[in-house]
């Protein structure tokens, strides 16, 4: 549906898209991830025409958008600040886009009707838009965009003025309003959790580059750099050292960890210049209490810090020869202890759920 083909964009001097080239496919939840400043926004608005990129081609159905303005392409654009206007009621902001459409009032009338019963705002067209809460807002801009039929909808971080429990509301909602429309979807957000819930396949974005892309449980799992995986997630690391490589496998010796035998599929990275670490995340690491045999692999440790958040605990715990401490998280279940800091205790963990990235 979309192809970008290695699109560039320059400031002035300043290269904000450097290389872009990416293939969405129709009826794809796309995501673009990144820290601020990597050019998410910046690729989202070349898609949707507002700004001219410095070369490369950007695609949309087949055809080639070079000099084709926002209004003719077939992709519409919600923004962050929902851009409603607050002198009009929600069917005139709905309908706002459809001035020009030739049908009959009363056709239009009942697209504006059709794009609100599927944001969930059915007889909210005579409401001000001043006495919606913001939630109701962002359904509106939702619907603006959605009354227009277009084949792509450009969502800039539509869900960042919500609150905690409204944007995880609203997730699920254009989860299933984008299953139930079959639109394309490409959103943009520095939330990884929002991405990683929301998205068929996700781009990490870092300096004006793609550094991955990915569903998902490969982006979590199989992270294939460090600044991915420190940015999707917590990953802990430790430093290590590579012994040897051959057969498919690499031998290191990890502080903390000792010596371990990975798989090449768990490398990431080129040949190793030095400066390797071991990444894991936090679930990959387990308390054993009295009585507990670890499956695979137990090393000692010190508890040096204990955060409880209800149905988790996270647990910073120093292992024996390691410089610095490393974070778990254990489910709290009932009966079981919650440890305090400086306890000594065991920790279970297997080479599987380990990668080196060098
Ligand atoms: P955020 O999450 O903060 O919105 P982003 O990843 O969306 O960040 P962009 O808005 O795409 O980042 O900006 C990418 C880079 O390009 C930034 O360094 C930004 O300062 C720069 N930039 C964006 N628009 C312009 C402009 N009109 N003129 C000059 N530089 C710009």
């Amino acid at each position: 549906m979309i192809e970008l083909q290695d699109v560039h964009k320059h400031y002035g001097n300043y290269h904000a898209l450097r290389g872009i080239t990416v293939t969405i496919e129709a009826g794809e939840f796309f995501s673009l991830l990144g820290p601020s400043g990597c050019g998410k926004t910046t690729l989202l608005r070349t898609i949707a025409g507002f700004e001219p990129i410095s070369s490369g081609a950007v695609l949309i159905d087949g055809k080639n958008m070079g000099g084709v303005p926002p209004n003719l392409r077939p992709a519409n654009m919600v923004f962050q600040s929902y851009a409603i206007f607050p002198h009009l009621s929600v069917a005139q902001n709905v309908g706002f886009g459809l001035r020009r459409d030739p049908r009959s009032p009363a056709e239009k009338s009942k697209a504006v009707a059709e794009a609100l019963e599927m944001v969930g705002l059915r007889d909210f067209n005579a409401r001000d838009t001043q006495a919606l809460s913001g939630g109701q807002r962002q359904r509106v801009a939702l619907a603006r965009a959605l009354v227009l039929k277009p084949k792509v909808l450009l969502l800039d971080e539509p869900l960042s003025a919500l609150d905690k429990k409204m944007r995880e509301q609203m997730q699920m909602e254009l989860i299933k309003l984008q299953q139930q429309v079959g639109i394309t979807f490409v959103l943009v957000t520095h939330d990884q959790e929002e991405a990683l819930v929301m998205s068929d396949r996700i781009a990490v974005m870092f300096d004006g580059e793609v550094a991955q892309l990915a569903d998902p449980e490969t982006l979590f799992r199989r992270p294939n750099a460090r600044r991915v995986a420190e940015f999707v997630g917590t990953m802990n690391f430790l430093d290590a050292h590579v012994i040897s490589e051959a057969g498919g496998r690499v031998e290191l010796d990890t502080q903390g960890l000792g010596r371990v035998m990975l798989e090449t599929s768990q490398v990431s990275g080129g040949p190793s210049q030095g400066g390797a670490a071991v990444g894991f995340r936090p679930e990959s690491l387990t308390i054993l209490f009295e009585g507990q045999v670890a499956p695979d692999r137990e090393s000692a440790a010190t508890v040096t810090d204990v955060v409880y958040h209800g149905g988790l605990t996270y647990y910073d715990v120093r292992l024996d020869g390691a410089s610095k401490s490393v974070r778990l998280s254990m489910r709290n279940v009932f009966g079981r202890p919650v440890l305090s800091t400086g306890v000594r205790t065991r920790i279970a963990w297997s080479p599987g759920s380990l990668r080196l990235f060098r």
